[in-house]
């Protein structure tokens, strides 16, 4: 067997799909920041930042991980069971929990294997679950739910008449789940979640909501999509991130007290790995803590997407209108992605292409996040060179 050639097959494939990901290598530096370096001449623009709120950069989140640094050393020397478990990690969960409003919640060291390992754990712990899942759900729910084995039934995005549809012709004495996203990720919509949770109570299922894109972002503490609409108390399970507004890295989700004893007692994405950084605990509490008291913040985010959105329309940039701070600007070929993803790196700003997988064919994206550090100049000069771009490869292609 030639393994070499066996590699160097699915990365030919994967080439000649314009699917390969290059990375652009960045040397953030922190209080520059939406700003990074590509070499030591060339600053850019980063406009698909997932440090939605900048508290990677907050100096206050950064002294805090120092500290902790300091006082507790670099990693957490094992698993939560084997002398893992610090006052951080404790502080944090308790935390999260008042947060969500929750009796408790639980870490990972990512929001995808938060999302795997319970929706697998849970979806094993009853011979006959039935799992529904939104279409457009995240890559980590799709394989938690698909390794659990259990019954899925996948209905279309946000359609609420297609969920029904599913739960009416489902057994009443058989557990189920709905499982869906508050923000998506790719299109940056909200769900229909008051909807959801009236049909998740008529139909006595339990309702899991990834609120990776929504936490810290809104709501009036910053309890994600659920606080937003009210109903932040319906959701029986709520799956977050501490790497996207909390600035940091790690997942967790919270619920009742039941539920996180039986994922802290059985979920093998939990037990068998060694815990968080203790100063990573330490710098999302903080982050978490000072964002529950900046709706500025939140509002901040909120005024620079909508001058985004504005100036787009004016330059007839084609874009999804989405509700939230997740713009996709739509392109709709890989490899014209990649050019005019490669043309505006070489005017100072990087917004990387997404490209299947991650969204169907023929829906190739530039996916643009605003942060409040994103000033109106910083907005007009990235659209000012996106719609020289986009009027030369159109032109180009021969288009109107
Ligand atoms: N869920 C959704 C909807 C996501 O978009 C992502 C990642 O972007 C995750 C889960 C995984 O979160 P993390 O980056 O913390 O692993």
């Amino acid at each position: 067997m030639d393994y070499d050639s066996l590699f160097l097959s699915h990365i030919q494939t994967i080439k000649d799909e314009e699917r390969y990901r290059w990375f652009v290598n960045l040397y953030h530096q922190g209080e520059e920041f939406p700003y990074a370096r590509l070499d030591t001449k060339r600053r850019v623009i980063i406009w698909c930042s997932n440090d939605y709120l900048g508290q990677g950069q907050n100096p206050h989140v950064i002294r805090t991980m120092q500290d902790a640094l300091a006082d507790h050393g670099g990693g957490s020397g094992g698993t939560r069971n084997i002398s893992g478990t610090t006052n951080l990690h404790v502080d944090l969960e308790q935390e999260i929990a008042q947060l969500h409003k929750k009796e408790a919640s639980l870490l990972f060291t990512s929001g995808y294997v938060a999302n795997e390992t319970t929706l697998t754990t849970i979806g094993r712990s009853h011979p006959h679950w039935i799992f529904l899942s939104d279409a457009s759900n995240h890559a980590s729910i799709i394989h938690g739910i698909r390794a659990s084995h259990a019954q899925k039934h996948i209905f279309r995005h946000n359609d609420m008449k297609d969920l029904e549809r599913h739960l009416r012709a489902l057994p009443t004495q058989h557990p189920k789940m709905i499982v869906c996203e508050s923000v998506y990720s790719m299109d940056g919509d909200f769900a229909p979640l008051e909807d959801i949770v009236t049909l998740a109570k008529r139909y006595n299922a339990l309702l899991y909501v990834d609120e990776v894109h929504a936490v810290g972002l809104y709501g009036n503490e910053g309890g994600g999509g659920g606080e937003r609409a009210h109903v932040m108390e319906h959701i029986d399970i709520i799956q977050g991130t501490l790497a996207k507004a909390f600035g940091v890295m790690g997942g967790y989700i919270a619920a009742q007290q039941s539920v996180i004893d039986f994922i802290r007692s059985t979920a093998p994405g939990f037990i068998f790995t060694t815990s968080l950084p203790p100063a990573i605990a330490a710098g999302a509490l903080h982050a978490m803590q000072f964002l529950r008291h900046r709706p500025q913040l939140r509002a901040q985010l909120s005024q620079r997407a909508d001058a985004m959105k504005r100036q787009l329309q004016t330059a007839r940039i084609p874009f999804s209108p989405s509700p939230s701070h997740i713009i996709p600007i739509i392109v709709g070929d890989a490899q014209r992605c990649r050019h005019i993803s490669d043309a505006l790196l070489q005017q100072g700003h990087y917004v990387q292409p997404v490209n299947y997988p991650t969204v169907p064919k023929k829906t190739e994206r530039l996916r643009v996040t605003l942060t409040p550090l994103h000033s109106e100049e910083m907005i007009r000069s990235f659209v000012s060179a996106l719609q020289k771009i986009w009027r030369n490869i159109i032109h180009a292609h021969g288009e109107q």
